[in-house]
């Protein structure tokens, strides 16, 4: 593909730990401006949080369609949210998914915004999954964690309301940070099950040095606790740093065992807990439909 292209492989870092299937990343916008503490796109994309629409997007992504394998999974987005506020001005979400529309692609679109409910004609049609990453059933927490992002109750009744259109959907547990949100999710999984979910995807907080400042200066009661975990008993894979292994695999089983007795498929993110997966794709790829 030549340069300049927007739908890319995606690669992340080449994670050793990263059991994603085969697919293309896309991002309409460049940085988020949900501003959650937890952001690991922060680290490497300049002025993150000054979410701004991509250069020539359509023109480019045209070409790209040109190039793609057929039944092609596109995840959009993995370094930024396809639903920003500035979407519902620009469409340039949408837009995309009109071309995709002209394509043999599969989607799948991971989203924290309550605006993809907008696009429900357009996913339908070309047979799209969509996952909502939803951290907490609280609402006052997550306006402390994701403070930009729409609040976890509207994430839920958009999660309810495509799986009423019939669009399979997914939850992303994503991150369970110790001391912040590690025990209200057995609500927040019974909650996803009543709504139809199919899929849990969760891990844990695995900080780099910027989001890790973000989370301690919103919870300096628990730095001390924090700095213990990870960098006195955790270990350092890639450029985050892991919490232990035996309290990762704690909590990941914890949650794997509770989706199972809901009858929720779970499958781990960059955890390599592979054995604990229940579904043919860790990302909730198995929920796109070919067309
Ligand atoms: S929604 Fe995703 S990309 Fe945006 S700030 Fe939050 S974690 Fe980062």
């Amino acid at each position: 593909m030549r340069q300049g292209h927007y739908i890319k492989l995606f690669d992340p870092w080449r994670s050793s730990l990263c059991t994603c299937p085969v697919k293309f990343s896309f991002d309409p916008y460049t940085g988020c401006s949900h501003r959650c503490l937890y952001c690991y796109a922060s680290s490497y994309i300049r002025d993150f949080y000054n979410c701004r629409p991509k250069k020539n997007l359509l023109t480019i992504i045209k070409r790209d369609l040109e190039k793609l394998p057929k039944n092609a999974v596109i995840s959009m987005s993995n370094s930024s949210d396809p639903y920003p506020p500035i979407e519902k001005e620009l469409e340039l979400t949408r837009k995309s998914i009109e071309e995709f529309r002209k394509h043999q692609v599969r989607l799948l679109v991971i989203t924290k915004s309550d605006i993809v409910l907008r696009d429900v004609d357009l996913l339908k049609e070309i047979g799209a999954a969509v996952t909502i990453s939803i951290t907490t059933l609280d609402n006052s927490l997550a306006r402390r964690i994701e403070p930009s992002a729409p609040p976890p109750s509207r994430r839920l009744q958009a999660l309810a309301k495509l799986s009423e259109e019939g669009i399979n959907t997914g939850m992303r547990l994503d991150p369970v940070i110790p001391y912040v949100n590690d025990q209200d999710f057995r609500e927040l999984l019974k909650e996803a099950k009543n709504i139809g979910v199919k899929h849990i995807v969760s891990s844990t907080f695995k900080p780099r040095f910027d989001s890790w400042r973000r989370i301690v200066s919103e919870f300096s009661n628990i730095e001390d606790h924090l700095r213990r975990l990870y960098f006195k008993e955790g270990e350092r894979i890639g450029g985050a740093f892991y919490l232990p292994a035996k309290l990762r695999f704690s909590i990941m089983s914890e949650i794997a065992e509770e989706c199972r007795r809901l009858g929720l498929t779970f499958a781990t993110c960059r955890e390599g807990f592979t054995h604990l997966h229940t579904s043919p794709t860790c990302d909730g790829s198995h929920l796109t439909r070919v067309r």
